[in-house]
Formats: C-alpha cells, structure tokens, sequence
C-alpha cells in the first residue's frame, strides 16, 4: 500500500475478520460497484440480479430487503422505489402504452389518479374510475383496452373495503373471453399498504402485483420514504425490474437500512395500533356529534364482510387491521368547527401518513374528492384518524377534552 496519504485514505487495506456477527445485517453502500477483473464486469448481468454491477441494480443491502418483502406479502420478486407513490407510477410506467385503458377505484389513493390524469394522459392513456363497491359497475367499465386494474382494500380515507376475490374473479374472467385473441391480458395491481402483507394474503385473492408505502408501517418511524412492488410472475418481474433500470428510480442505501430495522418490528407495532384503533373507533360510535366512524373490521362498515372473508381466519377470529379509520361528523357540524376540532387535540398531530409513533389527524372534503361519494358522506366533513404508539387512553383523553368543546363529550 502507498505511503502518499492521499491515496492511503481512499483504498482500505482492512478487512473485516469474517467472524464477526451482530444482531442487524450490515449495510452496503455504493455506486460504484468494484469488479475483479475486466472478465467478471463483462460476464455479470443485472437483468436476473445474480451478481452486483452498479449501485443502482442493486447492494447485498437492497437484495436483502427486497427478499423480505417479497415473502412478507408472499410474493417471489420485489423491486424497491423511492417512495409509495413513486411505486404506483412505476406500475403504470412499466405496463402501458399508448392506447391502453386503466381502471381505477374511486377511492383510490388520490396521487394516484393525479398521475393518471395529468401525466398517463400525455401518452393516449386513458382510465375510468370505477364504484369499488359494485361489481356490475367494474364490469360494465372493463373493455378490450384496459391492461391495467388498480384495486386499493380498504380505500383511501373512506375505508370501504371491496370484493377483492369477486374483482379478481371479474377481471379473470374477462381476460379468458379474449384470451383467444392477440391482446395482452388486464393485469391486476393491489395497493398493499393498508393490509402492509400481514392483514391478508393479497396474492392468494388473485392480484398480479401488489404495491407498497413502506413509508407507513415497514418504516414505523414517519421519517423515511420508501415504495416497493412484488410479483410473483418472472415475466411481471422482469418488466418492473427492467422499466426500474431505465427509469433510475434507486433507492439510498440508509433508508434501506431504517425499513430493514423497521421490519423487525412491524408485526408487533401493526396489532397494537390495531387494537387502539378499535378501541378508539368504537368508543367515538358513542359520540353525539359522530354520525358514523368509517372502519371497515366495524360490523356496519361498508364492506365489512368483504374484510371478514380476507381478514378472518380460524387462527385470528377477529381479524386484522390497519391502526387508521375516519368519523363523519353529523350535517350541522361546519367545516370551521370540525377544523378548530382538529386544532384543539394536543397528542393527534395535522399530518399527512400513517403507520407511524405519533398519532396523526386530517380533516377531508370528501364530496370534491369522489365521483360516487356514497349518500352518507355527502357534504359532510370526514376526520380521519391514524393511530400511533401513545397510551390509548390518553388519546381517549384527548379527543374527549376536544369533543367537549365541540359540546359533546358525554358519552366518551
Ligand atoms: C401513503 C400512501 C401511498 C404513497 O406513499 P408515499 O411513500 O407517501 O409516496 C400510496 N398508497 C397509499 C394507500 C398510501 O397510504
């Protein structure tokens, strides 16, 4: 090794002694990707991620992640972007062209129908939006053209959970009437991240992909952005993998590193914000000021059996679900009241995410937002609620000393 400073403080001679071990997986950063000889950087490949090439194609760190999240939702392959929403653009990025259609859930996450709109549109791609909760209205919406079905359980904000198996079933079906004909099938992307792969079992329901915001429960810590996309399909796998490489959507290596450690945790943090959820939920049902709470493991809620059919197995009679639901407030709350509602609670932070310790809150103006808002959410204000890690009986608190100045706190 030189003696000259300046080169003997970029090549490290040290080498770490093989045994050493420690409870979280070491990190692996780089860009550039350092190969033996001219031979081995000539025969690697990064199409099939068998060996390391470039940062970009992936670290021992992001093959390591992108593993556990492929069998976390119980897929084969996953490709890892830089945030959720950069997770369902690269879907509809990666699977269509000009002249395709797209069919969409009306309470999809909203971003996404934003992309649609204003970007897909650009390139002769149109989409429908369809009634979540009606099959015939799906059907009646596929045509010839669509390559591309999102589905979202539970949806956005409002919470109604769909017939996932019944709108699979429906797209398979449409696909096997033209399976005859040179047309490529309608492919089925599930946004994941309300069920985070532990709710229910979304490949078994029939969906092709599943995409996740691991920004909201993987991450745990509302401090990290991060997206992923798994397939159980190679041919669906390659088409992400390569759509990936061309697009350059890597991700750092110390987000990787904060999802990884995240991960450790999920399923322990997941039950729990369930369960203050739930406690939560149902205690506001009480309130005179509530005119409904939007949750789907509630048994009014809208899709409430469709929850059941996926969510309920003989090893959890009671279900999973995400820490997250919303209140309707009753028609004579205004807008203003429901916002000072807001205003006053102390441990329910104005934030947009979920999934993480802190217990976040949002008012939405449902009616401008939806093109089949149902009757009971017109013009009304919605307030939804993400639980976080605190006591549950100080959120209790909390929202009882701002229902109390809203004049309703009786029954809390
Ligand atoms: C948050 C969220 C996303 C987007 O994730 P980001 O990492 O914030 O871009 C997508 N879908 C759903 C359902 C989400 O809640």
């Amino acid at each position: 090794m030189s003696e000259i400073k300046s080169t003997h403080l970029i090549h490290h001679p040290y080498q770490a002694p093989k045994e050493f071990e420690s409870p979280q997986a070491p990190l692996f950063k780089a860009s550039t990707v350092i190969f033996p000889n001219v031979k081995a950087m000539k025969d690697r490949r990064w199409q099939n991620k068998s060996a390391y090439t470039y940062g970009l194609h992936g670290t021992p760190s992001t093959f390591t992640l992108e593993e556990k999240l492929a069998t976390l939702e119980g897929g084969r392959y996953c490709t890892l972007m830089p945030s959720g929403l950069s997770a369902l653009a690269h879907v509809n990025l990666a699977f269509l062209i000009s002249g395709d259609h797209v069919l969409v859930p009306d309470n999809a996450y909203s971003p996404n129908i934003s992309l649609l709109k204003h970007v897909m549109s650009n390139y002769d791609i149109t989409f429908t939006r369809y009634d979540p909760m009606s099959i015939a209205d799906f059907k009646a919406k596929l045509s010839k053209r669509t390559r591309l079905v999102w589905l979202e359980a539970a949806g956005s904000v409002t919470m109604e959970f769909p017939d996932v198996l019944g709108l699979c079933e429906a797209t398979q079906a449409h696909n096997a009437v033209y399976a005859q004909e040179d047309r490529r099938p309608s492919l089925i992307a599930l946004d994941n991240t309300w069920g985070a792969g532990l709710a229910f079992d979304a490949f078994k329901t029939g969906v092709d992909m599943t995409v996740h915001a691991l920004t909201k429960y993987p991450s745990g810590g509302g401090d990290v952005l991060m997206g992923s996309v798994v397939c159980k399909d190679q041919g669906i796998a390659q088409e992400l993998c390569n759509a990936h490489m061309f697009l350059g959507t890597g991700v750092g290596p110390h987000d990787v590193d904060a999802i990884l450690k995240g991960l450790q945790s999920m399923v322990l943090r997941y039950e729990a914000q369930d369960k203050a959820a739930r406690i939560l939920a149902q205690a506001l049902m009480q309130e005179d000021a509530v005119a409904e709470v939007l949750h789907p493991a509630l048994p009014h809620a809208r899709g409430h059996a469709h929850w059941r059919a996926v969510c309920v197995t003989p090893q959890r009679p009671e279900g999973l679900a995400a820490g997250i639901f919303s209140v309707v407030f009753k028609p004579e709350y205004s807008v203003a009241q429901v916002e000072a509602f807001c205003d006053r609670l102390k441990l329910f932070k104005i934030g947009y995410s979920w999934g993480g310790p802190m217990s976040l809150v949002l008012p939405y103006d449902i009616t401008s937002m939806r093109e089949f808002a149902a009757e009971h959410l017109r013009n009304r204000q919605v307030v939804r609620f993400c639980i976080g890690l605190e006591d549950t009986q100080d959120l209790l608190d909390d929202l009882r000393q701002s229902l109390k100045a809203l004049g309703s706190a009786r029954k809390l």
